[in-house]
């Protein structure tokens, strides 16, 4: 027969911390401490499994239960020499729920459960305290009202605020005995009034309604949303836990408190907590009385009066220190506590992993490992690589305010602060004036690039995770909120509506690029620090990881920032941003509407020599490190000019006129352009394009080479190859560039050619694309087309309705964000093995956003790729998710 009820306490231990399926968090826990000898209440748990039965069989409990639950009481009445029901001294017990992950506040718990008309008197004879008794039994038939019958509680605390002005008093210690039990009996005419049927007396009733209530709580609408919120499944259940209470609020040597063993925001290695005399649990959440500090060092820092804890009962506080040392060295990791002090005893509630701040969790994990307590490679696995992007970026400050006005997708993180502004040269503009400046835009394109380089932040109404805005932002390391549907932009007006207020250029808004809030207002921020236990924890994790971790980046300034972070070269430099400038812009333009061959290489000569250049620079930035540089890929429809000042421009440039160009752009328009003339079929068609990259490509190289030091190692990429046909063209005309530039210039070096893989057919065909002189050397795979093209979801569109497929439970993630392993990572694999058959050694990589995702990186260490490459403020996440990767695969 299945058991699903498990005892604690008393030297009795049916469960272990390793059960927190079954039993729960708090559950497994309070099994633990019971078995390495803490004080804890006795008690029993409910499993979860009792839960998935409960609601199989229509939310009714199995006969067998009635024994089981029998045998749990008569165990808290054996260990604590009480009755349940006893009128003389009765055993008063709690209910509470615990899931296997805690979800504070979302499920319910009933105290001082057993209390009746007959034993409250008991209570008060034992306790020698009426005003104790009646108060618990009022507290009881109140929580228990709201919690298990349904009552508004309104009613009770209304009935509370009247005895309080009848009695002339305003706080709940003024009333006394006689009030409380007056209280109680309003109550339970409220309760009669209200059901139609009196207050259930009978002990054992209380406990089962209770129960059934508690399990009825995982299914109420609190507790389901918060599941939705935090990907928890439904039908994992949650666990009763009902145990033998006891009570903080018996007088002056009786407390109530929580607790983490070391500070949970700085990661400082001392107690931290709150306390109050005489009051119970709930008191302290409540926020009803100011709790008091616990250490004297925390008291004094804050110049508080109250008296400490260790102050006022320093006798308790000390047994309390132990336990905090016992509870560390056997969890091994900072514990947050829950304790109870009845007149000088000390109990232990509740003792579970704190949750703490990204600097906290660092600090915590090299102190750890540095007192022997972890070793390092558990200090790595402690942290979570996303939590690091906290300390990347500027943060809000945790402690501010914030009036929060819409809510857009989290597209590039980092919060920022400035004034709003509609277009991007007026944020150039007031930038270079000194300004702090966020660009909101109904969506960005390349003519705003100028304006986000000179902006705080970025906040688009429309587009994904992936979106023009959100990939730039990311790449220049811009905070971003994108596709905040709630916006209304007015351009002409300069101006916005959101959340019902209308915002004005000029005025201030703040982003949290982290969380996708938007704010009117200031809220202050905080800068990073990436030196000390960032830096120990990284070298550790250099140490484990086997995967390269190279940057997505094509100005120097990204690729210095990248090289700081510690990338290893970069992975992906798109060509095409590199033409973003607003003088290049025009060229590119130029280039694209001109009519003929000779048209081309007219812009293409004026390119030249900018490209080149930043070559050079890049180049040097990453000196004895691999480069790999993507030959030009612009979906069309993000560089035609639109507005008549653009066409002007290029008008100017080319000598050709408006209308021509007009003309020109028109038929260029492209009905699908990210499956248009791009990529690859844009350097078959043109293929001077390429061979001038190719040029500013080795004459760069030549040229950094000739300086001595490192030279660089170029890796020259072909974008959106779908046949060997493609690659082997393009192959032929690098190498017949580099054979030139060469000859020019009396000396060579060694380069790579190979090709993205963002087709499904590319993926397919990787064994032909690969093989051979000809083939590619390396593939780099670009999952963010290739997740377009494999999902036939396109990447601009899909932030209308990527959202609800994930709610819906279709994609368990965004599957622009994290690599859709079963599909798109089926090809990879497909494309991994069949290209390594065909040229053994074939150097693999991934340059699409997942390359910056922990999960997705987990996925290229199985697939064993040979590098990932980030954006350069994902760089020390990759280097971690890395390294964990490596301990958890190998
Ligand atoms: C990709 O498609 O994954 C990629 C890296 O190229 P881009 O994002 O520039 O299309
Ligand atoms: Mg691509």
């Amino acid at each position: 027969m299945t058991q699903y009820v498990f005892r604690f306490g008393g030297g009795v231990a049916e469960g272990k911390a390793g059960d927190r399926n079954l039993l729960g968090g708090k559950g497994a826990n309070l099994a633990e401490m019971g078995s390495i000898g803490l004080p804890v209440p006795p008690g029993f748990t409910l499993s979860t499994e009792m839960c998935t039965r409960f609601y199989e069989e229509g939310e009714r409990f199995p006969d067998s239960l009635r024994d089981e639950v029998a045998g749990g009481i008569a165990h808290i009445e054996q260990v604590t020499g009480k009755t349940f029901g006893d009128p003389s001294d009765p055993l008063l017990v709690s209910v509470r729920s615990g899931a296997r992950v805690s979800m504070p506040g979302m499920m319910d718990t009933v105290l001082n459960l057993g209390l009746n008309d007959e034993t409250v008197q008991g209570l008060a004879a034992a306790s020698g305290d009426p005003r104790f008794a009646w108060d618990s039994y009022r507290r009881f038939i109140q929580m228990y009202s709201d919690v298990v019958l349904g009552l508004d509680h309104g009613a009770f605390e209304e009935a509370l605020e009247i005895a309080k002005e009848d009695k002339g008093v305003h706080l709940d210690t003024d009333l006394e005995a006689a009030d409380w039990e007056r209280l109680t009996a309003q109550y339970k005419a409220l309760v009669l009034e209200g059901l139609g049927r009196p207050f259930p007396d009978d002990p054992h009733d209380q406990l089962w309604g209770a129960i059934a209530a508690v399990f009825g709580s995982w299914n109420g609408d609190r507790a389901k949303t918060y599941r939705r919120l935090h990907n928890i499944p439904h039908d994992w259940g949650t666990a009763v836990n009902v145990q033998a209470m006891v009570f903080g609020n018996r007088g002056d040597s009786s407390a109530t408190g929580v607790a983490f063993t070391r500070d949970p925001s700085t990661g400082e290695r001392c107690y931290y907590g709150e306390y109050l005399i005489n009051a119970q649990g709930e008191d302290v959440v409540a926020g009803i009385r100011t709790p008091q500090y616990l250490t004297r060092a925390a008291r004094e820092k804050a110049g508080a009066k109250a008296a400490s804890m260790e102050e006022a009962l320093p006798e308790v506080y000390g047994q309390l220190a132990e336990v905090f040392e016992t509870l560390e060295r056997h969890y091994r990791d900072m514990q947050d506590i829950e304790f109870t002090v009845e007149r000088g005893k000390l109990w232990m509630l509740q003792t579970r992993t704190g949750k703490r701040t990204a600097k906290a969790a660092l600090r915590i994990a090299v102190d750890m490992a540095q007192e022997g307590l972890i070793s390092e490679k558990e200090a790595i696995l402690r942290i979570d690589p996303l939590q690091l992007d906290q300390l990347l970026h500027p943060t809000l400050d945790p402690a501010a305010e914030r009036d929060v006005v819409a809510k857009g997708l989290p597209a590039s993180p980092g919060a920022a602060c400035g004034k709003a502004v509609f277009d991007a040269d007026t944020a150039v503009q007031r930038a270079a004036a000194g300004e702090d400046i966020i660009l909101v835009r109904v969506e960005t394109s390349p003519e705003d690039i100028h304006g986000m380089h000179a902006a705080r932040g970025i906040l688009t109404a429309r587009g994904g995770m992936t979106s023009h805005a959100a990939v730039v932002a990311r790449g220049m390391g811009r905070p971003c909120v994108s596709g905040a549907g709630s916006l209304s932009i007015d351009y002409k007006a300069r101006r916005m509506r959101v959340g019902g207020r209308d915002i004005a250029e000029g005025e201030v808004i703040t982003l949290d690029g982290s969380t996708g809030e938007v704010m009117v207002g200031e809220v202050p921020t905080v800068q990073p620090e990436l030196v000390g236990d960032f830096g120990t924890l990284m070298v550790w994790a250099d140490a484990q990881r086997r995967l390269k971790v190279r940057a997505n980046a094509e100005t120097p300034k990204d690729c210095a920032t990248a090289r700081e972070f510690g990338a290893e070269g970069v992975g992906l430099c798109r060509t095409e941003h590199m033409f973003f400038d607003p003088d290049r812009i025009t060229n590119v333009r130029q280039m694209i509407l001109a009519q003929d061959e000779g048209g081309r290489r007219s812009a293409l000569e004026k390119l030249l020599p900018a490209q080149r250049g930043d070559f050079e620079a890049i180049f040097r930035i990453m000196s004895g490190l691999p480069v790999t540089i993507r030959l030009l890929d612009p979906p069309l429809h993000e560089f035609l000019p639109h507005a008549e000042e653009e066409f002007a421009e290029v008008a100017r440039a080319s000598g050709a006129d408006v209308e021509t160009l007009r003309r020109r752009a028109a038929e260029l328009a492209e009905a699908n352009p990210m499956l248009g003339h791009r990529g690859c079929r844009l350097g078959i068609t043109y293929p001077e394009i390429y061979e001038m990259q190719a040029r500013a490509i080795f004459e760069a190289a030549i040229a950094v080479a000739r300086d001595g030091g490192e030279p660089p190692i170029p890796e020259v990429m072909v974008p959106l190859v779908a046949t060997r046909a493609e690659l082997v063209i393009i192959r032929s005309l690098i190498e017949r560039v580099a054979a030139e530039v060469f000859r020019e210039q009396g000396r060579s070096l060694n380069y790579l050619v190979g090709t993205m893989i963002e087709l499904p057919r590319a993926a397919l065909a990787a064994g032909a694309i690969a093989e051979g002189d000809q083939g590619a050397e390396f593939f780099s795979f670009g999952t963010n087309d290739l997740t377009q093209t494999t999902l036939g979801i396109s990447r601009d569109d899909a932030g209308r309705f990527i959202g609800p497929y994930v709610e819906k439970g279709i994609f368990a993630r965004d599957p622009f964000v994290s690599l859709d392993t079963e599909g798109v990572g089926e090809l990879i694999r497909i494309a991994a093995e069949r290209g390594r058959a065909a040229r053994p050694g074939l150097k693999l990589g991934i340059c699409g956003e997942h390359g910056g995702d922990p999960a997705s990186i987990a996925f290229c260490e199985r697939t064993r790729l040979d590098y990932v490459s980030a954006s350069p403020y994902r760089v020390p996440i990759a280097r971690l998710a890395a390294a964990q990767a490596a301990l958890r695969e190998g």
